[in-house]
């Protein structure tokens, strides 16, 4: 096989099981959107996907990095929705607040202010709150109670559309405990924005999406299964 044959067969694995996990819950599958995490990818990897039609929304989890990458030539030409993932620190909130669509790790208000200051005139940024499933401190985002004040405060930004929550839940977590977490993240997005024009819920990465789209994600993450590579060793 070779490269681009096993992309091709990456895609379709990853498809197929997304496409599944919306059969078991009964849902369409047009509601779920792939967000292809490049951040790790090779470019030759991640423009054959562009290429080839079947990746729409990346996602890259530093802010020097994707600027570099995706403002060069070749991969600018090619119609994309860019979201940021990784933690944002508040002095790179002017220059993520003109390269991305989407920043789907907010966490607090001020760097808030600063994107919504800073967004050039006209553009909407959308915004999706990150949710903090596990304990550990060195994770980003809020406890569930706090992102959902902060979706309220972020309403009366102008330059900013608040359309979901993020959230990357534990990674010893077993099915159970994920399908609680996942849960409970679902419950307070059908309460917060049952009347959003355009809503996101952001559940899933490789390992988990799919639980997370079972239990309602309709923007899985996913890097590692899409940029694998198989052929080691031979
Ligand atoms: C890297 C990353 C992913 C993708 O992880 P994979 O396990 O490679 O699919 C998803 N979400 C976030 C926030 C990440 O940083």
């Amino acid at each position: 096989m070779d490269r681009e044959q096993e992309l091709l067969k990456n895609y379709q694995d990853v498809h197929n099981a997304l496409c599944g996990a919306c059969q078991e819950a009964g849902r369409p599958s047009q509601e779920v959107t792939l967000l292809a995490v490049t951040k790790y990818a090779q470019d030759n990897d991640v423009l054959f996907l562009l290429k080839s039609g079947l990746i729409r929304h990346v996602g890259e989890s530093r802010v020097q990095q994707a600027e570099k990458r995706w403002t060069s030539p070749d991969f600018s030409r090619y119609n994309t929705v860019k979201h940021l993932i990784g933690h944002l620190q508040r002095n790179k909130a002017a220059k993520a607040a003109q390269l991305f669509d989407f920043i789907d790790s907010l966490d607090d208000f001020e760097t808030a202010q600063l994107l919504s200051k800073h967004a050039p005139v006209g553009k909407v940024l959308r915004v999706l709150v990150q949710v903090k499933l596990t304990q550990r401190a060195t994770q980003s985002g809020l406890p569930l109670a706090q992102a959902r004040q902060l979706v309220r405060r972020l309403k009366e930004l102008p330059s900013l559309q608040v359309c979901g929550y993020m959230g990357i839940a534990p990674q010893a977590a077993s099915e159970s405990e994920l399908r609680k977490l996942f849960k409970e993240v679902k419950q307070a997005f059908d309460e917060d924005f049952a009347t959003a024009k355009e809503r996101y819920l952001s559940l899933g990465m490789s390992e988990d999406f799919v639980v997370a789209v079972e239990e309602g994600s309709s923007l899985p993450r996913i890097g590692s299964k899409l940029f694998a590579t198989h052929l080691e060793g031979l």
